[in-house]
């Protein structure tokens, strides 16, 4: 890392789950981290946590979907710990049903928080980066992009995230920014155990059944994404851009 840029990160979806768990890696990793989600109180006690182990960061309520909510939010970050060159888009939410029962409400709940969300996130945060010629942008997409019963909106969005990165890469990489993907498989988090309380199985037997799918006999942590995430923003993770990376714990989703 090199002293010509900020060093200043914003995290969405930060008050639990992975995007809490991406905001505490780059928190240690030495970034100022600017906490944002629909849940102002856990942002807020997530960034404290954060403060009181020596580091930086701020937690700030939003909608990702409002465009002005979004703005305002970026140009926080901003004033109150630095120009953001870091984006994590990783505010996410499930509305599952099969394809004839599905509303048009959860239709455009999922596009919207994925889809628009990132949009006008990305597209409030770049022009700090683009300023500072350099920046790293990482969307959270999904193994279900890949195709999900029950999850036509959510594996759309995932998919549809996917040609975002890849356009981010190519629009913004002469302004020395990167953008990739992350498409996770099964994480141990609330969304997940709000699946298996859908499907009316306890979450241990949920998770056991579904770990012995996964080649390496375990299902994900959020840590296993926040990882990835440590590699991505890095400086050494340059050459790497509009790439889709799976962690799944095998090859397959
Ligand atoms: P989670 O535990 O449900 O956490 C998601 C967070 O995003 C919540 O704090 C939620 O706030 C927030 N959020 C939702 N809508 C928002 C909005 N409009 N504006 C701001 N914040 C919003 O989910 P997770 O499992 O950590 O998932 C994180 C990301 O990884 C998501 O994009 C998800 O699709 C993706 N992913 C997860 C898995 C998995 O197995 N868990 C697998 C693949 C991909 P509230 O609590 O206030 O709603």
């Amino acid at each position: 890392m090199t002293d010509s840029h900020s060093r200043v990160a914003i995290v969405t979806g930060a008050a639990r789950g992975i995007g809490a768990a991406i905001a505490r890696k780059l928190a240690d990793d030495g970034f100022a981290v600017g906490l944002l989600d629909l849940d102002e109180a856990g942002v807020k006690q997530g960034a404290e946590a954060i403060v009181s182990g020596g580091g930086k960061a701020i937690g700030v309520g939003l909608d990702v979907s409002n465009t002005e909510q979004a703005e305002a939010a970026v140009t926080r970050v901003a004033e109150e710990l630095g120009a953001p060159t870091v984006l994590v888009n990783n505010a996410g939410i499930t509305r599952d049903n099969l394809l004839f029962k599905m509303s048009d409400q959860d239709w455009d709940a999922v596009i919207g928080v994925h889809l628009r969300g990132s949009f006008v996130m990305t597209r409030a945060a770049q022009k700090h980066m683009t300023g500072q010629k350099w920046g790293r942008i990482v969307n959270l997409s999904s193994t279900s992009a890949l195709g999900n019963r029950g999850q036509i909106n959510y594996s759309a969005a995932k998919a549809g995230l996917q040609g975002f990165t890849k356009t981010l890469a190519i629009e913004l990489g002469k302004f020395g920014v990167t953008a990739n993907a992350i498409a996770p498989g099964f994480i141990e988090t609330e969304m997940t155990a709000a699946t298996a309380e859908r499907l009316g199985v306890p979450f241990e037997d949920f998770k056991a059944a579904v770990a012995r799918e996964i080649p390496v006999q375990r299902v994900g942590r959020p840590e296993d994404i926040a990882n990835v995430v440590s590699f991505l923003v890095s400086e050494g993770a340059g050459f790497v851009s509009g790439q889709v990376v799976y962690v799944a714990g095998g090859p397959k989703a």
